[in-house]
């Protein structure tokens, strides 16, 4: 881990937030190279949720929620951990963090029982500070899913199976955030609500698990390092009949880095409640109220609340997971070494570097930018210019930042136009010519 953070400060991936004031605990802020690999890593699941499939639609909802939304999911009631004070020094700790019922700050056993902390941080709306004038930031990004689910089948005509996806912040008041970006208080969740039938549901929740897998395998985390937990019935949230939590070996532990749960129609149907029936468990509403219900109509005009999977999964856990992955320290012929993150090119900051082989060489250079204009044509994302006059510290420094292609421009490009590709992880150079450069390109960085 230690190795992980220092390249991730030395190289601009991620900076702890307010460094400057002594930073503020569980909060990060990504840098150059880290909103790059953080966008890629949000593309790329958008891409195989929305753009890839036909029947999931998108969403953008807005952080600030409005209590009763949180009050009726149960977030107000149960969305806590259970806290523990030491009475000696006044650290405050999660309960099961404890180890021998002991404060880890100062050893005493002189500490409280646990009662439990609510994760939501609440704010004031409006000019006027009273009990009523606040609301939360969402500590989750699935309600305003389903608070938005009438609109969006009145909207898009959809019909069951479907589902909506959505990126966006979540807040929890961690009572120990710890362990660089794993456990934060302000993070980015994916999280996809995929309604059926119920009945349907036990066979969609194993086929979103196999599904989510194979996307993590194609970002670079394998499958034979992510463990299956079939969370036991009395860890499981209020809201979930079956969660199965996908389980990566993180530098610090093995850690949960996506939940896939079967919410059943809890939150729709206690959205569909009137304020004081939130324990009503019938899935099949009457056909006189079903206007203002969270529900759809099945091939017979019954009304029925759907069932939701939900494979929700942190930005943050998967950028380390990723960046774990990735990061390689490899000997050299020359026993050497050199670092390099092997990212999935299409995950990469910096798609291209582009390196004259003189700095101050006026042709070589203005080559090489007109070269990065028709590259930048391509639209692959980052490509650079690097000139530095010193090829072995460029290829260095792209190697530890997972640049998957260097382009080095010489004397033979000033007179035939062929300039050398460096492959990041063969190391292998070939020469091509400007149509072999815009193939190998596209081929490496679209595939
Ligand atoms: P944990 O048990 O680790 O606290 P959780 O079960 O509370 O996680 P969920 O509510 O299932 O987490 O949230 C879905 C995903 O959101 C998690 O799998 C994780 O990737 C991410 N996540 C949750 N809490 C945090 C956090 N404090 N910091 C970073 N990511 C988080």
């Amino acid at each position: 881990m230690d190795e992980l953070v220092a390249l991730c400060k030395r190289r601009g991936f991620i900076f702890q937030s307010a460094d400057i004031y002594g930073g503020l605990q569980g909060a990060y802020d990504f840098g150059p190279l880290g909103v790059e690999l953080k966008n890629n890593i949000k593309q790329s699941w958008w891409d195989s949720m929305i753009y890839e499939s036909d029947n999931i639609e998108g969403l953008d909802s807005s952080i600030l929620t409005n209590p009763l939304v949180l009050r009726y999911s149960g977030h107000e009631d149960t969305f806590s951990d259970p806290l523990v004070d030491c009475k000696e020094c006044k650290s405050r700790f999660r309960e099961d963090q404890i180890i021998d019922k002991k404060c880890s700050n100062c050893g005493s056993d002189n500490l409280t029982e646990a009662r439990p902390f609510n994760l939501m941080f609440k704010t004031g709306v409006g000019p006027i500070e009273d009990q009523d004038s606040y609301a939360y930031l969402r500590p989750e990004t699935a309600q305003q899913i389903f608070t938005n689910f009438k609109n969006i089948i009145d909207s898009t005509s959809k019909s069951i199976p479907f589902g909506i996806a959505q990126i966006g912040k979540a807040f929890r008041n961690e009572i120990t955030p710890r362990n660089f970006i794993f456990r934060v208080r302000e993070f980015e969740q994916m999280e996809l609500e995929y309604f059926v039938y119920p009945g349907d549901d036990d066979e969609a929740h194993d086929s979103w698990v196999q599904k989510r897998l194979s996307w993590w395998c194609e970002q670079g985390v394998p499958i034979e390092n992510i463990e299956l937990y079939d969370v036991p019935k009395e860890e499981l949230a209020h809201y979930s009949k079956k969660t199965i939590d996908l389980m990566y070996k993180f530098p610090h532990g093995i850690e949960e880095l996506e939940g896939i749960a079967n919410r059943t129609d809890f939150d729709l149907g206690s959205h569909s409640k009137k304020q004081d029936e939130l324990n009503i468990k019938a899935n099949v509403l009457n056909n006189k109220d079903s206007n203002s219900k969270l529900a759809v109509q099945d091939e017979t005009g019954k009304w029925v609340v759907p069932y939701v999977i939900e494979p929700s999964a942190g930005v943050e856990r998967g950028f380390l997971a990723i960046l774990n992955e990735a990061f390689t320290v490899e000997d050299l012929n020359d026993g050497k070494q050199r670092t390099v993150l092997k990212l999935k090119p299409h995950l990469s900051p910096v798609k291209v570097a582009v390196i004259p082989l003189k700095k101050n060489d006026d042709q070589m250079v203005n080559h090489t930018r007109s070269l990065i204009q028709e590259i930048k044509k391509l639209k692959i994302g980052r490509v650079i210019f690097e000139n530095t006059g010193n090829i072995g510290k460029s290829y260095r420094k792209h190697d530890e930042i997972g640049t998957p292609i260097c382009i080095t421009v010489d004397f033979e490009t000033l007179e035939n136009g062929t300039v050398t590709i460096r492959d990041r992880d063969s190391m292998n150079q070939t020469r091509v010519d400007s149509e072999g450069l815009k193939e190998y390109i596209n081929n490496k960085i679209k595939s």
